[in-house]
C-alpha cells in the first residue's frame, strides 16, 4: 500500500522534476534548525521558485493530507523547521529575487527566500536599507516574518512586523492569496498581513514581501563603554530610554559574554566587564547631541572608556563582534552545546529581569553569558548545555526559571525567537487558555487538517 507522501511526491515530480527530492544529505540538513530538539528527517525537500508552485504543493498536501514544513534557512532557535511528523519540507532559499524596489517611495517587493544581507547589497547604491537585523547574516526574509525577528536597530526602528506591509501566501488549500497592500496604513479589513507575521508556518507559505525601506542616515557613531557591576549597566539603558534619547541601537552584554566577545572576535582596548554597545543615527549634529547625552547619562553610573567610532569600519568591527556572540559564547565551552533564552520585559522591570537572571544562573552552577536588545526590554542568556546525562534538563530547568521571572514582571518568554517547540509550554501563561483558544480556532480555521507544521506552537 503506497504511503500519502509517496503519491505526494509522485504527483509533484510533474512539474518540479528533481526539485522534490529523498537525497538523504538534504532530508538530514532539513531535520533541525540551529537549536537542541532531537532531529526527525522529512520525508522529502522540495526546492520551490515560485508562488504558484508553492499553492500547488500545498493543494497535493491538503489534498493526501501530508505535512509540510516551510524551510527558510533553518537558522530558528526553537525546533521550528524539525518535520516531527514527517512529511514535505518545502525549501524556499531558490525564491530569492528582489521583485521591485521603488526609491521614492522607500519600499520594496521581494521573494521569501532573500537574505538580509542580499537586499542591502542591493539597496545600497539607492541610499537605502532594510534595518531588521537578526544576529545571523544567513536566515531568509521569509523566515523572518514568520519568527517574527528582529534585531538590534529595533529599538529605532521597529521590527520585522513593523516593516512589512503586505504579502502574498500560499494557504494551505492551495489558494494564493495577497494581504495589505503598499501604502503606509490603510483602515481596511482584517489585518491578515500580521496575521501570518509570526505564524511560525502553521498557516501558510509566505511567497512574497512588499516592505518598508530607510535612508541610510547621514551620519551615525557607534560606542562601547563599561561598567564596574551589570546593576550599573542596566540602570543606565533605563534612564537612557526614559529620557526620550532617540538611539539606534543599544546592546548589553554581562561580563562573561563581554570575555567571550574579546576571544572571539579580538577586541582590542576592551576588559571583560558588563559593557554597553550603542549607536546613533541622523544629521552630523543630532549624533553628536545624543552621544553626548548618553555618554552623560552612562558617567553618572560610572561608565568609563567611551571610544566614538564614526568611520563605517570601526563601527562594523564592534557591530559584528555583537552579532557574533552567540558563537563567541559557544566557543566558551567546546563540546557544550547553546539553548538561546529570549525573555523580554517592560522597560522599567529590566534590572529585576537582568539581575534575578543572573542569581539564577548562578544557582544553577551552570555557564550562561547574558546578551541582549536591552534598548526594547529584550535579553538573551546562551545557556552552555554540558555534554552529561543530565546537562540538558539543568540547562531547560534554567530556562524555566527565566521564563516564569519574566511572566511574573509582565514580559513574554519570546522578544523574537519565537514558539516552535521549545516554548510551547509557556503559551497558555502568558496568553491565557481563552485567548489561545482563539489561536487555535484560526488555526483550524485556515488549516482545517492541519497539515501545516504540525507540532509546533500548540502543545498538541
Ligand atoms: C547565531 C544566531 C543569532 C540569531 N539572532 C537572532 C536575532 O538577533 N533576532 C532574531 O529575531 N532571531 C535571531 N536568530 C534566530 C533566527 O535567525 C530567526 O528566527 C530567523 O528569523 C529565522 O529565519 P530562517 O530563514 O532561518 O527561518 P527557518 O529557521 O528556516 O524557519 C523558521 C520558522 O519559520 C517558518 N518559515 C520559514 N520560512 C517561511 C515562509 N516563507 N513562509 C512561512 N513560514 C516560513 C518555518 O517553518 C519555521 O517555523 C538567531 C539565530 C542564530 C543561529
Amino acid at each position: 500500500m503506497p504511503r500519502p507522501v509517496d503519491a505526494v511526491i509522485e504527483a509533484a515530480a510533474a512539474f518540479l522534476g528533481e526539485r522534490i527530492t529523498v537525497n538523504a544529505a538534504l532530508r538530514d540538513h532539513h531535520s533541525h534548525g540551529q537549536d537542541t530538539q532531537p532531529p526527525v528527517l522529512p520525508d522529502a525537500v522540495a526546492f520551490i521558485e515560485t508562488s504558484e508552485e508553492a499553492a500547488r504543493l500545498l493543494a497535493l498536501c491538503h489534498q493526501h493530507n501530508v505535512p509540510v514544513v516551510p524551510f527558510g534557512a533553518g537558522t530558528s532557535l526553537e525546533g521550528h523547521v524539525t518535520p516531527v511528523r514527517g512529511g514535505i519540507s518545502l525549501d524556499l532559499s531558490r525564491m530569492n529575487r528582489i521583485l521591485e524596489v521603488s526609491a521614492p517611495d522607500m519600499d520594496c517587493r521581494i521573494e521569501a527566500g532573500v537574505t538580509r544581507e542580499q537586499l542591502n547589497a542591493h539597496l545600497r547604491d539607492q541610499g537605502l536599507f532594510f534595518p531588521v537585523d537578526p544576529g545571523t547574516a544567513a536566515c531568509t526574509i521569509g523566515g523572518m516574518c514568520a519568527t517574527r525577528a528582529s534585531g538590534t536597530n529595533a529599538v529605532r526602528y521597529g521590527t520585522i512586523r513593523e516593516n512589512v506591509t503586505g504579502l502574498t501566501v500560499a494557504l494551505p488549500d492551495g489558494r494564493l492569496i495577497r494581504t495589505g497592500g503598499r501604502t503606509r496604513k490603510s483602515a481596511t479589513g482584517y489585518d491578515l498581513t500580521h496575521l501570518f507575521i509570526g505564524s511560525e508556518g502553521t498557516l501558510g507559505v509566505i511567497t512574497e514581501i512588499q516592505m518598508r525601506l530607510h535612508g541610510i542616515p547621514e551620519a551615525a557613531s557607534a560606542a562601547a563603554c563599561q561598567f564596574a557591576t551589570l546593576k550599573d549597566a542596566v540602570e543606565t539603558v533605563i534612564a537612557i530610554l526614559q529620557c526620550g534619547i532617540p538611539v539606534a541601537r543599544m546592546e548589553l552584554l554581562d561580563e562573561v559574554q563581554m570575555g567571550a566577545c574579546i576571544a572571539y572576535s579580538k577586541l582590542t582596548g576592551l576588559d571583560p566587564v558588563p559593557s554597553l554597545f550603542f549607536e546613533f543615527h541622523g544629521t552630523p549634529a543630532s549624533v553628536a547631541e545624543q552621544a553626548k547625552q548618553a555618554e552623560e547619562i552612562a558617567e553618572g553610573f560610572g561608565a568609563r572608556g567611551f571610544q566614538w567610532a564614526t568611520d563605517e569600519a570601526d563601527r562594523k568591527k564592534l557591530w559584528q563582534a555583537r552579532h557574533d556572540a552567540y558563537w563567541a559564547a559557544l566557543a566558551l565551552k567546546p563540546g557544550h552545546k547553546g539553548i538561546a533564552t529570549d525573555a523580554i520585559v517592560p522597560i522599567s522591570k529590566l534590572d529585576e529581569a537582568i539581575l534575578g537572571c543572573k542569581e539564577d544562573i548562578a544557582a544553577s552552577g551552570l555557564s550562561a553569558p547574558i546578551v541582549g536588545h536591552v534598548g526594547d526590554g529584550n535579553f538573551h542568556t546562551v545557556i552552555l548545555v554540558p555534554p552529561e546525562p543530565d546537562g540538558l534538563a539543568r540547562a531547560w530547568d534554567l530556562d524555566r526559571k527565566i521564563v516564569a521571572r519574566a511572566l511574573a514582571l509582565g514580559g513574554s518568554c519570546s522578544g523574537e525567537h519565537g514558539v516552535g517547540i521549545g516554548k510551547r509550554e509557556f503559551l497558555e501563561q502568558e496568553h491565557g487558555a481563552e485567548t489561545l483558544a482563539v489561536m487555535r480556532s484560526l488555526k483550524t480555521a485556515i488549516d482545517p487538517r492541519g497539515i501545516m507544521n504540525p507540532g509546533k506552537m500548540f502543545l498538541n
